[in-house]
This record gives C-alpha cells, sequence and structure tokens, in this order.
C-alpha cells in the first residue's frame, strides 16, 4: 500500500501558513512601539519649544528688574545732585547717572532682542503644536489598524492550530514523530515534492532508483542531503 500524504501535506501548509502569521503577529507590537515613540517625540519638541518660551519670558522679567533697579538707583543720584557740596562730587555723580543710563540702553536692546527671540519661539510652539497634532492623528490610525490587523491574524491562526488538530490525527504516528522532528530541524519545513529529479528544497538531484521508489511510494524515503521527507509531487 502506498503512503497517503495528503494529510501531511495537509499539514505542512498548515504549519507553514501558521509560521507566516506568526511573524506578522510578532513584528506588529515592536511597530506599535515605534509609533508610541514617534508620537511622544512629536509632543516633546512641542513642550521643550514652550520651555523656550517660559525662559525667554523670565529672561525679559529679570531684565526689567534690573531696569527698574537701575532707575530707581538714578533717581537718587539726581536727588543728591540737589545736596553736593563741591564740583568733583558734583561731576562724580552725572559720571554715575551717565554710566547707569548707558546700561540701561544696553539693556533696553537686550529686552528688544529677547522680544523678537519670544516672537520666534512663539511661531515654533504653533509648528510644533500642529506637527504633534497631526503626527498622533496620522500614527494613531496606523497604530489602530495594527491593532486590528494583529486581532484579525491571531483570529486566523487560532483557525489554523483547530485545523492542525483536525489533520494530524489523520497521519501515522511514526509518520507524525519524523514530520515533528524534521520540521524543528528545518526551521519549519520537513516535506519536500520532487518534481522532475530534485529535491524542490535543497535542489539536489535525486537518483533515478530512488526516484522509481519515490514515485511507487511504498516507504518513506528522505533527502539525502537537506534530510526531509521526499514525496512525488504528482502524488498529491
Ligand atoms: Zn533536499
Amino acid at each position: 500500500m502506498s503512503i497517503d500524504f495528503k494529510s501531511l501535506i495537509k499539514l505542512q501548509n498548515t504549519d507553514e501558513l501558521i509560521i507566516e502569521i506568526s511573524e506578522i503577529i510578532e513584528k506588529n507590537p515592536s511597530k506599535i512601539n515605534t509609533i508610541d515613540s514617534e508620537i511622544e517625540a512629536s509632543i516633546e519638541a512641542a513642550t521643550a519649544a514652550k520651555q523656550d518660551l517660559a525662559d525667554n519670558q523670565k529672561k525679559r522679567r529679570n531684565l526689567e528688574a534690573n531696569l527698574q533697579d537701575i532707575n530707581i538707583q538714578i533717581e537718587k543720584y539726581k536727588h543728591q545732585l540737589n545736596n553736593v557740596k563741591t564740583n568733583i562730587e558734583y561731576r562724580l555723580l552725572l559720571k554715575e547717572i551717565d554710566n547707569a543710563q548707558n546700561k540701561i540702553k544696553v539693556i533696553e536692546e537686550q529686552i528688544l532682542e529677547e522680544m523678537l527671540n519670544a516672537d520666534e519661539i512663539g511661531s515654533k510652539i504653533k509648528e510644533a503644536e500642529k506637527i504633534a497634532e497631526e503626527t498622533k492623528r496620522k500614527l494613531t490610525i496606523e497604530k489602530d489598524s495594527l491593532i486590528q490587523e494583529n486581532k484579525k491574524r491571531e483570529e486566523e491562526r487560532q483557525n489554523l492550530y483547530k485545523e492542525k488538530e483536525n489533520i494530524s490525527p489523520l497521519i501515522p504516528s511514526n509518520l507524525m514523530n519524523l514530520y515533528n522532528d524534521l520540521f524543528e530541524k528545518n526551521v519549519g519545513i520537513a516535506l519536500s515534492p520532487v518534481t522532475d529529479d530534485f529535491c524542490s528544497i535543497c535542489q539536489i538531484r535525486i537518483r533515478p532508483q530512488v526516484l522509481n521508489e519515490l514515485i511507487t511510494q511504498k516507504k518513506i524515503i528522505l533527502c539525502e542531503n537537506c534530510g526531509r521527507i521526499l514525496y512525488w509531487k504528482n502524488n498529491s
């Protein structure tokens, strides 16, 4: 009696599908993580821009406080001018006032510069927030579809497992054990169809005598090169 390969081939096909689907299922979580980090990065960019604005405002407040202190000092000097006794004292005070007014000019320029910076930072914030919002919108759609895909694939995988459970009892246990061993050893491919006179997996030529035995398929024949179970394609 010849060996019936139909169930074994079905099992191999099912296993290959399971491997294929499992690869997708396993890759998706890391894709989802990448998406999460991208969303996070875009939010961080907007937060950083806001921090820049807060720093700028703090700097301006400090400069304005300095300005106020110097103005108070000038007022004091001016008041002292009324009470000086000597020309030297008078000139010294005028010099102090002059210095203080120069300082004010410098600070006023700095304030102006920081105000211009604030405008620029404001535009950056708007831009960063727009990007963050757009990134989130776009990537959330992508993420949801990956989650949905995984759910669908998982269902498919469960169905394939069930199919396997139905096929396995149809296969003689010695053949099943051999299949399982080879499946483990050969990264998921235990069976190899022979169409002309080649092992379709490792491409080695099958000897004519072996080929004859293969066509009648009365016993299990393993590929002499890769060790997989050979079957004559027309017997499938
Ligand atoms: Zn081979």
